[in-house]
């Protein structure tokens, strides 16, 4: 098996040295555990928080040993009854080939007819995480002005979709031109954050959206947050779901200057962790999938081919490398 490992904790951008492929051989399998050939690994901006040696809400990943994550592929060896060979299952052994770990926490794919990466994406972690945080946490109802940072993203492309199906009008913030084309072409209002301070995006916010903001789904922070608390509605909802802004940042970064906007909006903001939410996701594949199989539900992904690509398609997520999810396709 080949696996990923780190081998320092990263001061601001991780450095591509600091992940080393690694070679071992497997021993015999035992009781409770499943081999599994993976044929997608996941890469998520979550996964620099592992890399701070801090334990948050997740621990931090252990330096020289396999690291972990999101991950589909076909059980090849099983000694959980449960599982058997050939079935496509969904696990955290991911940054490696072939995983070997307990059957705990392996699930066998659901079968919605769809490919079987969605399952990384759309009717994955992401997906879920977008409909977490507009309907249970923003509480997004139709007709609500909806904002989206980071909205050509993984979890953002399903956030824009899901609050325009609602019957919201809704602002997508993105940086490449190509994705704000996609954005524009599912009849979302693009705006780019590109050589815009928080001033200038604010302005293209209203722009976009002359009645306020009801609802901010926010992914980045910094600017964009800024920019987005500037344009609260009275009673608006911020969902906080991350703050990618600042993920490499070297030392703490500045707050928004502009927070008493909550004051005078009577806003709310609220972050969350999907994991929290998990006991919830029948009922996001209930709604989501259907729509998905359907082709109503329009989803990218961006595939770096390989195993010894992992970390570039990791670090590309802070560049913006990516349009829809960001994965690694294993031969
Ligand atoms: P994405 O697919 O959205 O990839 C990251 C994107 O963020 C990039 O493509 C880039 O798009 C944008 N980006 C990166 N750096 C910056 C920056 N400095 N300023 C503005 N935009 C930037 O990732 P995910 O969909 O997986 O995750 C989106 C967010 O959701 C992250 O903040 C992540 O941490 C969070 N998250 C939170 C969860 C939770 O439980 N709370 C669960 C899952 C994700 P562009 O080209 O537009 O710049």
């Amino acid at each position: 098996s080949r696996f990923f490992t780190l081998s320092r904790y990263p001061e601001g951008r991780p450095e591509r040295e600091l992940f080393q492929l690694e070679t071992q051989t497997l021993p015999d399998l035992a009781p409770g555990d499943v081999r599994i050939r993976n044929h997608w690994l996941s890469v998520d901006p979550y996964m620099r928080g592992r890399m701070t040696g801090l334990h948050t809400y997740v621990p931090p990943f252990e330096l020289g040993k396999p690291m972990e994550g999101g991950a589909v592929g076909e059980v090849i060896a099983s000694r959980d009854e449960r599982l058997k060979e050939g079935d496509l299952v969904g696990h955290m052994g991911g940054w490696r080939d072939i995983a070997q770990i307990s059957s705990e926490g392996v699930q066998v794919l659901p079968d919605f007819g769809v490919a079987e990466q969605a399952y990384l994406g759309v009717l994955g972690m992401p997906g879920m995480t977008a409909w977490t945080g507009l309907n249970r946490i923003a509480n997004c109802q139709p007709g609500d002005n909806v904002l989206v940072s980071a909205a050509s993203g993984a979890v953002g492309s399903l956030a824009v979709q899901l609050a325009k199906a609602k019957g919201c009008h809704v602002v997508g913030i993105a940086g490449a031109a190509n994705k704000l084309a996609w954005l524009e072409s599912l009849h979302i209002e693009p705006v780019s954050y590109r050589d815009r301070n928080a001033q200038e995006l604010g302005d293209a916010i209203q722009l976009a959206s002359p009645k306020g903001i009801d609802v901010v789904f926010e992914n980045v922070g910094g600017t964009c947050l800024e920019a987005a608390l500037s344009q609260l509605n009275e009673g608006a909802r911020i969902a906080v779901c991350g703050m990618i802004d600042s993920y490499n940042a070297k030392t703490p970064v500045p707050g928004p200057s502009n927070l008493a906007q909550l004051v005078v909006r009577k806003a709310r903001m609220q972050g969350f962790i999907v994991a929290d939410h998990w006991q919830h996701y029948p009922d996001f594949l209930k709604e989501v999938a259907p729509q998905v199989v359907a082709g109503k539900l329009d989803y990218k992904e961006t595939v770096k081919e390989g195993l010894e690509n992992t970390p570039d398609a990791f670090l590309a997520l802070f560049d913006g490398g990516n349009t829809g999810k960001m994965l690694v396709k294993l031969n």
